[in-house]
């Protein structure tokens, strides 16, 4: 029996498919092979990356103690030969096992089209061999009276690329889909690059704060000037009881985002606190995960998680008024990119509302009582009445917001989302006239907050100045 011939003039051999796994294996089999995408990659090629991926194998799988590389390969694979519990621990018993797991297709044989490319296939996969197939609850995933998912030569080489090309942890993989096949090509190079480092010293030598969302986030910032592209993160658990699958995805608009947080120095700058200040809260070093996070849609469907972090640093603002400028610079891009908000419409009730507080001998009681109103579409509104009436009453002239109320005191969403911007707008607005917010240090949690003065402290001026 003789190599089954797939090379075609019109068949790469190897093939870009949809499947969020065989993608993220065959980028990294192109990768490996320092080729520019899958469709450039050889024979000789294919030989080459199946080579190394058995090395690779029999160096951890014959250790007495299971290094990390071996956890990730058992993560993704837990009954096939190298990582069974009962495997031989000798090389050369194990290497022909391993080597005929990416053994050519055989002539002579009846081909069926591989599950993935629909390539000739004569060897016929279960999911001791298919990452993350396995789960006790999926006894037979396959159709009645099948052995196995046919898969090609090609296509079993990625499916045991993919711990190269994902964002691999000991026990899960994570893959990005995006339609900018740079981003992808960038994603996998960075976890190539990472997979040989967990190799040589394991989990321990790769940087903590790290993950898949700061790594896309990285990929689409480099080509943020390309065709604006989402990117869907597809992560794969098998925690040995049963194997899970979460998506989570950013929105077309990020890669307009990511524009003009490069571009706009004052939004930049508002970018990198609120990352400083997510990584004090989170004591996770650089906060890189937890910023990129907030542009991702998680599982449940939660967006503008942001928005929600910004609201969640503007309750108890800093001092420092270029901090919170950026602050609100960037929640204004972010919501006229995401949104199209017309952000100018909130000018009035901003400055009713800060007219309104500062109009107080003590701001920081007005302030605590806005905001607990801030979020909320009723208590808002009520609240904006009750400042108009009384700033009728002392002043005259109060900034007429019913160009915005219907927008502003709608319920769902978008209601939300623009009573969310107007706390900034006023908030940043507090912040640069001086007027003092903040709860001092000394100040215990029995501290009258409410002792009836302005807080003008010269000393925060000098230190932000
Ligand atoms: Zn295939």
């Amino acid at each position: 029996m003789g190599a089954l011939t797939v090379v075609s003039p019109t068949r790469p051999v190897l093939a870009l498919t949809t499947h969020p796994l065989q993608r993220c294996g065959a980028w990294a089999v192109a990768v490996l092979a320092g080729r520019a995408q899958p469709d450039d990659v050889t024979p000789d090629d294919l030989d080459a990356v199946a080579a190394t991926l058995v090395d690779d194998i029999i160096a951890v799988s014959v250790l007495p103690k299971n290094p990390d590389w071996w956890k990730v390969l058992f993560a993704l694979y837990p009954n096939a030969k190298p990582t069974h519990a009962k495997r031989g621990r000798d090389a050369a018993s194990l290497r022909p096992l391993v080597a005929a797991l990416f053994a050519p297709d055989t002539a002579g044989e009846q081909a069926h089209p591989c599950a993935f490319c629909a390539a000739p296939a004569t060897v016929l996969w279960a999911k001791a061999h298919l990452p993350l197939f396995d789960t006790p609850h999926a006894v037979n995933t396959l159709p009645p009276r099948t052995a196995g998912w046919p898969v090609c030569r090609s296509c079993r080489v990625a499916l045991w690329a993919l711990p190269y090309g994902a964002w691999v942890t000991a026990g899960s993989a994570t893959v990005l889909m995006c339609a900018n096949p740079a981003v992808e090509r960038r994603f996998v190079i960075r976890n190539v690059t990472r997979a040989r480092r967990i190799q040589q010293v394991g989990f321990t030598g790769v940087p903590a704060d790290a993950s898949a969302e700061a790594v896309t986030l990285a990929a689409l910032r480099a080509h943020s000037a390309d065709a604006p592209v989402d990117a869907v993160l597809w992560s794969f658990k098998n925690d040995n009881q049963e194997a899970w699958l979460r998506v989570s995805a950013t929105r077309q608009a990020i890669g307009r985002l990511l524009v003009r947080i490069e571009s706009t120095p004052a939004v930049r700058l508002g970018w990198h606190r609120l990352r400083r200040a997510l990584a004090r809260h989170d004591k996770n070093r650089g906060g890189y995960t937890a910023i990129a996070r907030t542009l991702f849609a998680d599982e449940h469907g939660s967006v503008d998680r942001l928005l929600r972090a910004l609201h969640h640093e503007f309750t108890e603002p800093p001092a420092d008024p270029v901090a919170v400028d950026g602050w609100r610079r960037l929640a204004r891009v972010y919501q006229e990119e995401m949104y199209g908000m017309d952000v100018e419409r909130l000018a009035p009730a901003r400055r009713l509302v800060v007219a309104w507080i500062t109009a107080e001998r003590n701001p920081r009681g007005r302030f605590n009582e806005y905001t607990r109103v801030a979020g909320n579409a009723f208590a808002l509104h009520k609240l904006l009445m009750e400042a108009t009436a009384r700033l009728y009453r002392d002043s005259g002239r109060p900034a007429d917001i019913t160009g915005i109320t219907p927008t502003l005191f709608s319920t769902g969403p978008e209601g939300w989302r623009w009573r969310a911007q107007l706390f900034f707008e006023v908030v940043a607005e507090l912040v640069r006239a001086d007027v003092s917010l903040s709860r001092k240090p000394d100040e215990g949690d029995d501290a009258d907050e409410d002792d009836g003065t302005i807080r003008f402290d010269p000393t925060e001026e000098e230190v932000y100045a």
